[in-house]
């Protein structure tokens, strides 16, 4: 039986501005993302009851139809009248519902590795468009680059053409934080003048983390801190261990710090508090 093993990247968000609220309820955003080595792994292979399960022991994935690993795979049947049946295998690594995207990436896993396992032809184009009707975040990890602007909902994505290697140290804290909550605290009086994508994107261009991490900013800060007032003394403390630079990534809980090299993540990684459970060195995939 043929199987396909993929991996599934997550991704951070070095800056994002919250520019409005629009009518269809969504905010217009702008942001930059980049891709990540943090992954999870997908194998996808046939089953002959024509039907689409998904396999994962990760408590908080779900594993019926509102996966959105499966809602992939069932859009495209639906959508191209398919009869073939899929069973998803999802080894979780990303951590779940933490503002690395982590289902938003399976769900384009499975767009491209369904692509090539049921010889569909679909173009890049298609691929896109499929990925924009499945969330926001879906369409950056169709595209095979490192950076990318991402603006609208985030679905819009022009990709950067920047060869920098950055690493991070990744704190993911244990609690349970809804993106809508994050969206309702915000007051976009205070947020929708910043500019930090394009503030930030020379710096990046440059690659020096001491001058990019100053730039690192998330106008869902203020909302995210107003919900976890302690979070502030989190990233006080990665500040303290050394960081150029502390960010939430899209709605948080987890925050990220810039470091200077794959040593230096180690050296703040040592000095961090153990009670930070999921604390992970990263770098740019
Ligand atoms: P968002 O900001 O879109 O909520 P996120 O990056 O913070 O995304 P995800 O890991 O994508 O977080 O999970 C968001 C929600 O999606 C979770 O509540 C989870 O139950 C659900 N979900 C559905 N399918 C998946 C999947 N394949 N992997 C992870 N979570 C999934």
């Amino acid at each position: 039986m043929k199987k396909l093993c993929l991996r599934s990247p997550a991704k951070l968000n070095l800056a994002l501005d919250v520019l409005a609220k629009r009518s269809d309820g969504y905010h217009e955003l702008k942001t930059v993302f980049e891709r990540i080595d943090l992954c999870d792994r997908i194998t996808l292979w046939p089953r002959a009851d024509g039907l689409v399960k998904v396999i994962c022991s990760h408590p908080q994935v779900p594993k019926g139809p509102a996966n959105l690993a499966a809602k992939a795979a069932m859009l495209l049947k639906q959508d191209l009248n398919l009869a073939q049946g899929l069973n998803i295998h999802i080894e979780k690594k990303i951590p779940v519902a933490a503002g690395l995207a982590g289902g938003s990436s399976n769900a384009a896993t499975v767009l491209l590795g369904l692509n090539r396992l049921w010889k569909l032809r679909l173009s890049q184009k298609q691929l896109r468009d499929y990925a924009g009707r499945l969330g926001s975040d879906v369409t950056f990890f169709i595209y095979d680059v490192s950076y990318a602007v991402g603006e609208g909902r985030g679905e819009k994505i022009r990709p950067l053409p920047i060869p920098t290697k950055l690493w991070h140290l990744l704190v993911t804290p244990r609690v349970k934080m809804l993106t809508k909550d994050v969206f309702g605290r915000l007051n976009l009086d205070l947020t929708n003048k910043m500019d930090s994508v394009n503030i930030l994107l020379p710096y990046l261009r440059k690659s020096v983390p001491s001058a990019i991490g100053p730039k690192l900013a998330n106008g869902l800060e203020p909302a995210i801190l107003s919900l976890r007032p302690d979070f502030a003394r989190l990233k006080k403390k990665m500040s303290d261990a050394g960081a150029c630079g502390v960010c939430f990534s899209g709605s948080g809980p987890s925050v990220f710090a810039l470091a200077r090299s794959k040593q230096h993540a180690g050296q703040m990684k040592a000095r961090l508090d153990r009670r930070f459970a999921q604390v992970k060195i990263v770098s740019t995939l």
